[in-house]
């Protein structure tokens, strides 16, 4: 299965989002999106999810052109992990984790066992079937994520979203969602895109990167490919180191000084 974006453009009334964006992401690969605030990585994602419509552009997924899917055929083919906004309510995780089921229910639709099934596992996958009688507003910021990520494979879609799915966790909880997302994208044959705000995770994690600058594909390809110095200097104005751990053979992106002007 592969996800194509072809030349995508999206404005908010007179704020031109995104210009010319294309990318694509196949089965078991993660492709990281990375760019300053503002760069327009939200503002992908949600086109893609359809959230927001873009002005031109294709999103095909295999040969189908999803513009016209309903907002079901969507959650059946595309799962997201939003950016964190804490569910205040006392809803049980159970219940948040059921709530992916929604593009299968028909209107007055009872639960079937297949939907049972699909929340039973999406639980174990993530670890997180021991707070199923939990409530969700109750819970630790890593499991509470962990929930999230639940939710969005009980849709049992292919194609996986997720909005800094690491913001506000610790680095041992940042590194155990990553590993996770890495392990459901092997296991399930999800094409994954994620929205990371931290290069070394996207260093660490991801397949492919995608920069964006200014609403604009600044470089895409490999992690080393875009982990260039020049290329980080010239998107985040800051002058960086980039060193391969000779252990692990991981890159990790150095700040040296912020650039004037
Ligand atoms: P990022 O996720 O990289 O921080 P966003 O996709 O959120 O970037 O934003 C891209 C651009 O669109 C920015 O200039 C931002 O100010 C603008 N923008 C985002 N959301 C809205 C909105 N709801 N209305 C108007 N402009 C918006």
């Amino acid at each position: 299965m592969k996800l194509k974006v072809s030349h995508l453009n999206f404005s908010y009334d007179d704020v031109e989002a995104l210009e010319d964006v294309s990318l694509d992401v196949e089965s078991t690969q993660i492709l990281g999106i990375i760019g300053p605030n503002g760069s327009g990585k939200t503002t992908l994602l949600k086109c893609i999810n359809r959230k927001l419509r873009p002005r031109y552009g294709t999103i095909l997924i295999d040969t189908k052109n999803i513009s016209n899917f309903s907002r079901k055929e969507i959650a059946r083919n595309i799962g997201v992990v939003p950016q964190v906004s804490s569910i205040s309510f006392s809803f049980l995780v159970s219940d948040i984790v059921s709530m992916g089921r929604y593009a299968y229910l028909s209107r007055f639709g009872r639960e079937t066992e297949k939907d049972l099934s699909a929340v039973k596992s999406s639980l174990e996958l993530t670890g997180t079937a021991h707070l199923s009688n939990r409530f969700i507003n109750e819970i630790s910021g890593g499991e509470y994520q962990r929930v999230i990520i639940a939710r969005a494979l009980a849709q049992e879609s292919k194609i996986l979203l997720l909005d800094e799915p690491t913001l506000h966790l610790d680095i041992n909880h940042q590194i155990e969602i990553l590993e996770l997302v890495r392990s459901l994208a092997r296991k399930r044959n999800l094409a994954v895109i994620m929205v990371l705000h931290d290069l070394n995770l996207s260093a660490r994690f991801a397949d492919r990167l995608l920069l964006l600058n200014k609403g604009r594909v600044y470089k895409a390809g490999s992690v080393e490919e875009v982990l260039q110095p020049e290329n980080i200097e010239k998107v985040f104005r800051i002058k960086v180191k980039i060193i391969r751990d000779t252990e692990t053979n991981i890159l990790s992106v150095l700040p040296v000084s912020v650039m004037k002007g």
